[in-house]
């Protein structure tokens, strides 16, 4: 998706986008500037339509809405969730004293940004709230990678700024659907150091790409590439188009890198 710039002139961002202009403002520019696809392998298209449907079927379920047409496709589906709800049956269970929403959307304006985040279920008490999100990877990955993911920082931090909420009383949970022998949760509290150091890392991140976005609308001046030594390169698939790999799968890392052509980006 491009970022979309609104009428008002604010530049639609969502948390993946920040993830990526974060580990390479050139890939960044190549995907929603320049539109260049990257290519989708077979399994990662089938992970993605399964996670689609997963999605869809909690909406409904929350919604109270008929599950039986998505469960009728794939009957794992209804497994997967069953298992979810039995191992933590207080999660799903609903009360009048709590709002609960599924897909919930919000959008928080950040200098000329609108910070975009999806929620998968949004749990509002009295004096706590909780963001959901289901992943559908078997593994919990690293939690401390998971706690630097602009996913985990920006959803709890557009919740705290959108809400009367205080950090200490928010906090996020995903859950991996998929884990072995029984589902997972990984939950991150937050609190107002946090939500102070998210608040100046965004207005960095986003001052930066103001200043790329000037100079690559007005004098074509391309986006800075990460630097070789990151490592990021040889599993990037412009890596041919950065020249940071030759056409026949040679690490130009290996070559004497022409510093004069790369502009690098301290991260
Ligand atoms: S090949 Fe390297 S520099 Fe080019 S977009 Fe990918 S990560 Fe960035």
């Amino acid at each position: 998706m491009k970022p979309t710039v609104e009428s008002s002139n604010l530049t639609r961002l969502s948390q993946g986008q920040l993830n990526i202009l974060e580990t390479c403002p050139r890939k960044f520019q190549h995907i929603y500037f320049d539109q260049l696809g990257t290519p989708i392998s077979p399994e990662q298209q089938e992970h993605l339509a399964w996670g689609s449907r997963f999605h869809l079927l909690m909406q409904q379920r929350e919604l109270g809405l008929p599950v039986e047409s998505i469960i009728e496709e794939d009957i794992q589906l209804q497994q997967w969730v069953t298992a979810l709800v039995n191992e933590f049956p207080e999660v799903f269970t609903k009360d009048d004293k709590t709002f609960r929403e599924p897909e919930h959307c919000r959008t928080f304006k950040f200098k000329n940004y609108l910070l975009t985040v999806i929620y998968d279920l949004l749990i509002e008490g009295e004096k706590s709230a909780q963001i959901l999100d289901w992943k559908t990877y078997a593994q919990p990955k690293n939690s401390h990678w998971l706690a630097k993911d602009w996913q985990t920082r920006l959803y709890l931090y557009i919740l705290t700024e959108t809400s009367d909420y205080l950090p200490e009383e928010i906090s996020m949970t995903y859950w991996f659907v998929k884990s072995q022998p029984r589902p997972q949760s990984l939950t991150f509290t937050y609190d107002r150091r946090q939500h102070e150091k998210t608040q100046q890392d965004l207005s960095k991140l986003l001052n930066q790409l103001t200043g790329w976005l000037q100079r690559y609308e007005s004098d074509r001046i391309p986006f800075p590439q990460v630097p070789v030594s990151a490592n990021r390169c040889l599993e990037c698939s412009f890596a041919v188009r950065c020249q940071r790999i030759g056409e026949t799968g040679t690490n130009s890392s290996q070559l004497v890198p022409n510093l004069a052509d790369i502009e690098e980006v301290s991260l």
